[in-house]
C-alpha cells in the first residue's frame, strides 16, 4: 500500500452579487460610447479607470479648470459615476462645455429627488456621510439646506432649534453607521428627527452577503479599489466577525500564500465598483497559491451555499 499524501481542500465562497453594480455599468457604457475626457475618475476602481485610459479615453481632474479645458479646446466631457455639484453643471453649459452624465440613476434620479421634495415640505436635511467624498461634495448641493455630518462632534456643531429635520445617508454607508449617528442626533439635538434610509439596494445586498459569510468562514477576501467607499465599508463589516484574517485587496498580485494557512473555507466579497474580471483572476490566483484541492462555490441570496458551474473546470 502505498503512502499519498492527503491533499488539503479550500472552499472558497464567492458573496452573493459580489462586484459591479448597474450604475458602475452604466457609467462605464457611456464612457466607452462617448469616447470624450472623463473629469475626474469614472468610479473608484483602479483597474476600470486604467482599462479607460489604455482605450484613449482621457481622465482629466475631477473638477478641472474650465478655462484650462477650453484652452484645450475640449467641447465635451464626461461626468463620473458620484456625480457633479448642481454649480459646476450649469457652470459647464454656461462655458459651452457639453456634458455626458454617467451619474448613477440611483442619485440622479432618487437620491437628488428625495432632497428636494423633503425641502418643499420644510425640512432642513442632515446627509450622515464623509463629507470629502464625490458624491457628498455633488448631493448637497442638490438642496439649500443641506448639513452633512460623519461624527459625533459634526453632529453636536450643527445647528440648534431646527424644528423639521430628516436625515438621510451616503448610498454606500453601513447601516450600524447610520443608525448609530441617528441615535447620537436624536438624543442630543433632534428628538423628533425623521431618518431615511438611502443605501441603494446593490449596496445592501452587498453588504448583508459578507455579513452573512463573515460570520461562518475562517477568512475573507475583499477585492476592490482603496478609495471605494463600499469596498472599504464591506472590509469593515467582515472585519468585525474576522479581525485578523479579513484581507482587502485591489488586485490578485496582493493574494499572500499565508493568508491561506489552516483555513478550510475563505469568503470572497467585491465592491460594487469591483469588475467581475478581477475577481475571476482572484480566484484564478487562489488555484495557483493554494497547494491543495480549492472548490469554489457560491452563496445564494438566502446564504444558502450553492455549486459555482464556472468553476468546476477550475478544480484541480
Ligand atoms: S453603488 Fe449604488 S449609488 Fe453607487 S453606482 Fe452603484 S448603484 Fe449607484
Amino acid at each position: 500500500m502505498t503512502n499519498q499524501p492527503i491533499l488539503a481542500v479550500l472552499e472558497v465562497i464567492l458573496a452573493h452579487s459580489a462586484g459591479t453594480c448597474f450604475g458602475v455599468q452604466g457609467a462605464i457604457d457611456i464612457a466607452e460610447d462617448k469616447r470624450k475626457p472623463i473629469l475626474g475618475p469614472l468610479v473608484h476602481n483602479p483597474k476600470i479607470v486604467g482599462d479607460l485610459a489604455k482605450q484613449g479615453i482621457p481622465i482629466l481632474e475631477r473638477y478641472s479648470d474650465l478655462e484650462a479645458l477650453q484652452g484645450q479646446g475640449v467641447k465635451e466631457i464626461i461626468i463620473t459615476a458620484h456625480g457633479y455639484p448642481k454649480e459646476l453643471k450649469q457652470k459647464l453649459l454656461d462655458n459651452n462645455i457639453q456634458f455626458h452624465d454617467a451619474t448613477c440613476p440611483v442619485l440622479l434620479k432618487w437620491v437628488y429627488g428625495k432632497i428636494a421634495s423633503f425641502e418643499a415640505e420644510g425640512y432642513a436635511i442632515v446627509i450622515v456621510g464623509n463629507p470629502n467624498h464625490a458624491e457628498i461634495i455633488a448631493s448637497r448641493t442638490y438642496g439649500t439646506n443641506t448639513h452633512v455630518v460623519y461624527s459625533e462632534e459634526e453632529i453636536d456643531a450643527l445647528p440648534d432649534g431646527l424644528e423639521k429635520v430628516v436625515a438621510i445617508c451616503q448610498t454606500t454607508i453601513t447601516r450600524e453607521k447610520f443608525e448609530n449617528l441617528v441615535d447620537y442626533m436624536r438624543a442630543t439635538k433632534y428628538p423628533h428627527l425623521k431618518a431615511v434610509d438611502t443605501r441603494c439596494k446593490p449596496v445592501k445586498n452587498q453588504q448583508e452577503a459578507v455579513e452573512m459569510l463573515a460570520k461562518w468562514v475562517d477568512a475573507m477576501v475583499i477585492i476592490g479599489g482603496f478609495d471605494s467607499s463600499n469596498t472599504t465599508n464591506l472590509a469593515k463589516l467582515s472585519q468585525k466577525y474576522l479581525p485578523n484574517t479579513t484581507y482587502h485587496i485591489d488586485s490578485a498580485a496582493m493574494l499572500k500564500p499565508e493568508w491561506f494557512n489552516g483555513v478550510h473555507n475563505m469568503g470572497l466579497g467585491a465592491g460594487t465598483s469591483t469588475p467581475k474580471s478581477q475577481i475571476k483572476e482572484v480566484q484564478q490566483r487562489i488555484l495557483e497559491i493554494f497547494p491543495g484541492k480549492v472548490m469554489f462555490r457560491q452563496e445564494s441570496k438566502d446564504g444558502e451555499i450553492l455549486d459555482a458551474d464556472f468553476t468546476k473546470e477550475d478544480e484541480i
